[in-house]
């Protein structure tokens, strides 16, 4: 039984997964986060800056509640709106971003729990 929480490699090896810490030196700081609960859908743009930089990225999840409906069926995945800004201006502050992109953690404060 393969653990969905781990990447596997073409001979089905276990990857190990990228750390907050990897991400943030390749300039990812941000986390898209998604709610599996249903009739939800409710998904977000965190700042991963409070988490430790030996944590695995998807394990991001395990500190998270959806802030809509509390439930902990949260999923996470790459910030690609934010990766596609960062390859289309290079070194300097993203940009491409739309107007409603907000990050949680940086514009917008976290939800209190
Ligand atoms: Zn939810």
């Amino acid at each position: 039984m393969r653990n969905p929480r781990c990447a596997y490699d073409a001979e089905g090896q276990e990857i190990a997964p990228p750390t907050i810490g990897f991400l943030r030196e390749q300039g990812e700081t941000t986390a898209a986060v998604y709610c599996h609960a249903r009739d939800c859908g409710h998904h977000a743009v965190i700042s991963t800056d409070r988490f430790p930089a030996d944590l695995p990225f998807p394990d991001i999840v395990l500190r998270l509640r959806c802030s809509a409906c509390g439930s902990r069926a949260v999923g996470v995945m790459k910030d690609m709106a934010a990766y596609y800004a960062r390859c289309i201006s290079g070194a300097g502050p993203a940009t491409g971003l739309p107007p409603s992109y907000q990050v949680i953690g940086r514009d917008v404060p976290w939800p209190v729990r």
